[in-house]
């Protein structure tokens, strides 16, 4: 069985390991455009921060592992077309040019993404640059430290990370993006209000609100023309969002309106020969029961794993995802699963949110600290569809404990008497979850009870 997988950095490392574990018989080629694989982009920001000492880290694998594990590694190969009906991809050597036919018997799509690049005069100017893959986070290293004035273009995640790590090294930022808040598509106001205050008080020129117009090279220095004012910097960095790599099998296979390929529960495309996992292709959220592009490398390992599981035939099911997702700003951890009120808003339901703030341990102890903490349920069924936490204290895994609240369908009631540990060192006779479980019961009972007033 001859199997091709196009791109390996996350989701096609992971299928790679998994199909040479569980078939004897596969015949695996690698085709990757870059020299090297499964680079981690999330540690960019932690180099630039100085957390990250050593960037070589920041690969988990190599084309030499791969090989010893008995795959055909084509580094600095392009697949430049597939034809899905003779199973065939031409690709190109980007070392000598020579372009070859390849045939398959099953074709992995682990393309992933890349920034997307609005249509803006001067956008190709060599001083805005973007934040993805290895040869981005070179341009970054070696670049950024020699400036001053840096603009991030993009106030989501990537963009709040780089920022920090730019701030904190004393250069002057401007984060600039259309939306009025910062990171609005994880957090809801009470969130995003403080971690604006936050960026403030560090120095950010918050630039909300506006939306990029031009580029233009000025004495030197780079002028960003947006709606509303000029702003000057010596480099801007965009990262306004992705969109997936699919060209190659755009009309050959089912895609969402963005260009992630549909799969079914088992990763297969509508192509039963091509599957695919990981930035190209869309997931199943959980919290609406729909199709959702999502591009983080939780879903690409995980898809990853699940291709090679279901390469011959469907034997694991994709479970979907919450969305979870955490970082850290300026010390302090900031994470959320699921929907916010605003997106159950959006999506048409009757969702409430309960906004609760406690310490995490009693107040006897040598010390304690508060946590921020958002509930968003199903005012009906009282089915917990989004959670959001935010503290100096580490609340990382209770993101993850509501993320699978939200995957086990779970409602307020389960969450608020759940059996969970006590013990003054950790937490209070009710955790911090169940207590926000407890707050959301009450504000529900107080609706009910007004319900019946009327
Ligand atoms: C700065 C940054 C920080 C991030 N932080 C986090 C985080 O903290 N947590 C998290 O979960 N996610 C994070 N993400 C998202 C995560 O990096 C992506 O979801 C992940 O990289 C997706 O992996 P993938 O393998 O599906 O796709 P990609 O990483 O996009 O890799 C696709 C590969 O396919 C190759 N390729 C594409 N087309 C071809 C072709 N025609 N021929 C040959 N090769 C091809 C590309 O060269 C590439 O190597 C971050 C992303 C960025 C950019």
């Amino acid at each position: 069985m001859k199997v091709a997988v196009v791109g390996c950095t996350h989701a096609g490392t992971f299928a790679v390991k998994q199909i040479l574990s569980d078939y004897k018989d596969a015949e695996v080629t690698v085709f990757e455009r870059n020299a090297e694989i499964s680079f981690l982009s999330c540690g960019i920001a932690l180099y630039l921060g100085g957390q990250v000492k050593d960037p070589q880290g920041l690969f988990y694998s190599s084309p030499e592992e791969l090989k010893e594990m008995g795959a055909t590694i084509k580094t600095q190969h392009n697949v430049q077309s597939i034809n899905p009906e003779k199973h065939t991809l031409e690709v190109e050597d980007l070392l000598t040019k020579k372009v070859t036919t390849e045939y398959y018997d099953k074709l992995i799509m682990t393309t992933g993404s890349w920034p997307i690049i609005p249509n803006i005069p001067g956008i190709k100017s060599k001083k805005v640059l973007l934040c993805k893959n290895w040869s981005h986070a070179q341009e970054l290293f070696n670049r950024v430290p020699e400036v001053k004035k840096i603009a991030v273009i993009g106030a989501g995640y990537i963009g709040a990370e780089l920022v920090e790590a730019y701030s904190l090294k004393g250069h002057e930022v401007s984060l600039i993006d259309a939306q009025n808040r910062v990171m609005p598509k994880y957090f809801d106001h009470a969130f995003t209000d403080r971690i604006e205050a936050t960026f403030v008080k560090n120095g950010v020129s918050l630039q909300l609100g506006q939306s990029v117009q031009r580029f233009t090279e000025k004495n030197g220095a780079l002028e960003i023309k947006t709606d509303k004012k000029a702003i000057t910097a010596d480099l801007a960095i965009l990262c306004i969002g992705f969109r997936p790599n699919t060209d190659l099998l755009a009309g050959k296979v089912d895609m969402t309106p963005n260009g992630a390929i549909i799969t079914d529960d088992y990763m297969r495309s509508s192509d039963p020969d091509i599957l695919a996992a990981g930035d190209s292709a869309a997931v199943h959220y959980n919290p609406t029961g729909q199709n959702a592009y999502i591009p983080l490398a939780t879903n690409a390992v995980r898809q990853g794993i699940l291709v090679g599981k279901n390469l011959k035939k469907p034997t694991v099911r994709y479970m979907g995802t919450q969305s979870t997702s955490g970082l850290s700003l300026y010390g302090t951890a900031i994470c959320a699963t699921g929907l916010t009120a605003e997106a159950a808003k959006m999506q048409g339901i009757n969702a409430r949110q309960v906004i609760f703030e406690d310490n995490y341990r009693p107040e006897f102890m040598p010390s304690t600290t508060p946590i921020l903490m958002s509930l968003v349920y199903d005012a009906d069924s009282k089915r917990i569809l989004g959670g959001a936490l935010m503290s100096e204290y580490d609340i990382s895994q209770s993101a993850n404990l509501l993320s699978l609240c939200i995957q086990n369908k779970n409602t307020i009631d389960d969450l608020a008497m759940v059996d969970m540990l006590f013990q003054p060192t950790f937490d209070r006779p009710f955790n911090y979850l169940n207590l926000l479980g407890q707050a959301a019961q009450a504000q529900a009972a107080e609706a009910e009870a007004n319900k019946t007033l009327v």
